[in-house]
């Protein structure tokens, strides 16, 4: 955060308010008083003045009355010695005049020259005329620019004008002590205004004290230290204040701690859960989305954020938002390539704020290749089984129809049909009987019977076996080397996984064709491996030869009897005894099955 500057502190301001009212009411109080005491001054001094000048009117008037004598001083000298008693010392202009306007005495001794002359003042003229007495007015000196104040005062004997006074005096002295009044009221404001300021800084602080406390504690808050705390100076309203703030950054410290657990718990959630999870905000862009959502969609869980999750998954031809958050609860996103299959379901939740508004969406992401793959297997299952079942059974119906129908009569064709059906029959048989077998090593209850068999002439033994009984001509050639090699198996289910891999040898050899037989030996297992001249099995079809009902040749193997699921039951037993199947196969050169047992003794413990 910016820090504030001096001027738009608080703490400025409040001074700054604190001296500006305290300059204001100085202002209007001086301002007031000023005036007040300029009208009372100017007042004074005019009544002053004024009576002054009647009292000289009345001894002039006394002189102007009487009857002048020779010997006795002229009405001039006369009128001089009194002005000079009245106003010696004295800054004031006061000049005397006879009714007949001429000037009988001046008190300005370096005007004496003006006596005798006649005045022209309009304000005397209307005096001597209409006995008119002005009070006083203040007029300014055009030489000195001092303010005068100017009396005409009549000089009257019962309604007889006898002459008047024409008074000029100074208000410099009046002015001069608003002056000191003024300077006196300046030195207070500053005076005022100096103890103000500095008060003002005090109580300023104060207050900002705990103010600028509590803002660096916001500040340090935004960071994520609650660690502070403000200090409380007094239980006042901002103390009150402070200790609110402290608890508030209590709460909040309380709160972000359960939201950090929350999100780590949540973050950890969705970190090791296997399903994939992505979040969007209000709009379809991705704001959260975890290591195996990425992994799912292949894409890199920091070049997605932001992204519209529609083209996240491919689906924003076929779909908007709206849709999405409207009418579709999951999806099943094919992403299948002609080398794996991979099917993702996508189920999809809204969040909504309690007012109804759709605030983002959350999409679980599950790879269902798995699932898909068994359920497909398990349709497929059903229609083998069912497409299994159904051929020979229509044979049968048919034959049997014919029998019905009085071919039972014909001694010829009636043993040929039966011997078809009976056929048939066995071949039904041997496949339920497959199946059965196949489910119970499905399920995994299916017990083995195990016991230590000599390897070498137990192998020796079956191929015995098929060499006594073998109608082809085909010969066998066994590499069997004769040693103390013991296996632990279950020897019925082993018979069976070698007499289908031997009997489909004999059944795919051409006549004269060759069979061997080999024995090997590793660290910790056998490998039996038979090898024959037939027609081999081509590349595309290797794959899906262990597979329930997979026959590269359908017409072929199934008019051998087989049922195409002789080398899925040896896949399963070999696996449940912990050893392995393959098989080597070149078109029209032959083909080898290899299969492994494991002599490893901690393996045999387990089936013990
Ligand atoms: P089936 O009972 O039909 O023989 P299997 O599961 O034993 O069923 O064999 C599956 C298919 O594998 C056969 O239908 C056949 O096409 C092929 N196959 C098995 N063994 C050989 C072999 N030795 N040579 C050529 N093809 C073979």
């Amino acid at each position: 955060m910016k820090k504030v500057g001096f001027f738009k502190s608080i703490h400025f301001k409040f001074v700054l308010i604190y001296v500006l009212l305290i300059l204001i009411a100085m202002q209007i109080i001086s301002v007031y008083f000023v005036q007040r005491i300029e009208k009372q001054l100017v007042s004074n001094f005019s009544e002053s003045l004024n009576e002054r000048v009647d009292l000289l009117a009345y001894n002039l008037e006394q002189e102007m009355i009487i009857e002048r004598n020779e010997g006795m001083p002229t009405l001039e000298e006369k009128v001089q010695t009194i002005l000079s008693d009245f106003f010696s010392g004295e800054k004031a202009d006061v000049r005397v005049i006879d009714k007949n306007s001429r000037v009988v005495g001046t008190t300005n001794l370096n005007n004496l020259q003006i006596i005798g002359r006649r005045v022209t003042d309009i304000r005397v003229k209307q005096a001597l005329v209409a006995g008119f007495r002005d009070q006083g007015k203040i007029m300014v000196d055009s030489q000195t620019a001092h303010r005068l104040l100017v009396l005409t005062v009549p000089i009257k004997s019962g309604n007889n004008v006898l002459g008047v006074i024409n008074l000029q005096a100074s208000m410099e002295s009046v002015y001069e002590q608003l002056k000191q009044i003024n300077t006196i009221f300046v030195n207070a404001t500053v005076i005022a205004l100096t103890i103000t300021a500095l008060l003002g800084i005090f109580l300023a602080q104060t207050i900002t004290r705990p103010m600028s406390d509590m803002r660096k504690q916001a500040q340090e808050m935004t960071k994520g230290n609650f660690t502070r705390k403000v200090k409380v100076y007094g239980y006042d309203e901002i103390g009150q204040l402070a200790i609110t703030f402290n608890n508030l950054t209590k709460r909040l410290q309380e709160a972000q701690a359960t939201t950090e657990g929350e999100r780590r718990k949540l973050s950890s959630v969705l970190t090791h859960m296997t399903d994939g999870v992505i979040a969007t905000d209000r709009k379809g862009r991705i704001i959260l989305i975890n290591d195996p959502a990425a992994d799912m969609l292949n894409v890199s869980r920091e070049t997605v954020l932001a992204e519209s999750v529609l083209s996240v998954l491919g689906i924003e031809e076929e779909y908007t938002l709206e849709k999405v958050i409207e009418e579709v609860d999951y999806l099943i996103l094919d992403f299948s390539t002609k080398q794996k299959p991979y099917i993702l379901k996508v189920s999809f939740s809204v969040i909504q704020k309690e007012t109804g508004l759709v605030n983002g969406l959350i999409a679980v992401l599950y790879d269902i290749t798995e699932q898909e793959k068994i359920e497909q297997e398990r349709r497929e299952f059903v229609a083998n089984v069912s497409h299994e079942l159904r051929t020979p059974l229509t044979t049968m119906r048919s034959y049997l129809e014919a029998l019905a129908e009085g071919a039972w009569k014909d001694e010829e064709i009636a043993p040929k049909f039966l011997d078809v059906t009976q056929t048939e029959t066995e071949r039904m048989i041997r496949l339920v009987n497959d199946l059965l077998q196949l489910s119970k090593l499905d399920s995994k209850d299916y017990r083995f019977v195990k016991e230590w068999v000599h390897f070498p002439s137990y192998f020796n033994r079956i191929i015995d076996r098929f060499e006594l009984t073998k109608e082809q001509n085909v010969t066998f050639n066994r590499h069997i080397v004769d040693q103390e090699l013991f296996v632990e198996m279950d020897e019925d289910k082993i018979t069976q996984v070698l007499d289908n891999i031997i009997s489909n040898a004999l059944k795919y050899s051409p006549e004269g064709g060759q069979i061997e037989f080999h024995l090997k030996q590793h660290d910790d297992c056998i490998e039996v491996t038979v090898t024959d001249q037939g027609v081999g099995i081509p590349k595309e079809n290797i794959n899906h030869i262990f597979d329930r009902f997979y026959r590269v040749d359908k017409a072929r193997t199934r008019k051998l009897g087989g049922t195409g699921l002789g080398l899925a039951i040896a896949k399963e037993m070999v696996v449940a005894h912990g050893g392995d199947i393959w098989v080597d196969s070149e078109e029209g050169i032959g083909t080898t099955f290899h299969f492994t047992l494991p002599v490893d003794q901690e393996f045999e413990d387990e089936w013990e």
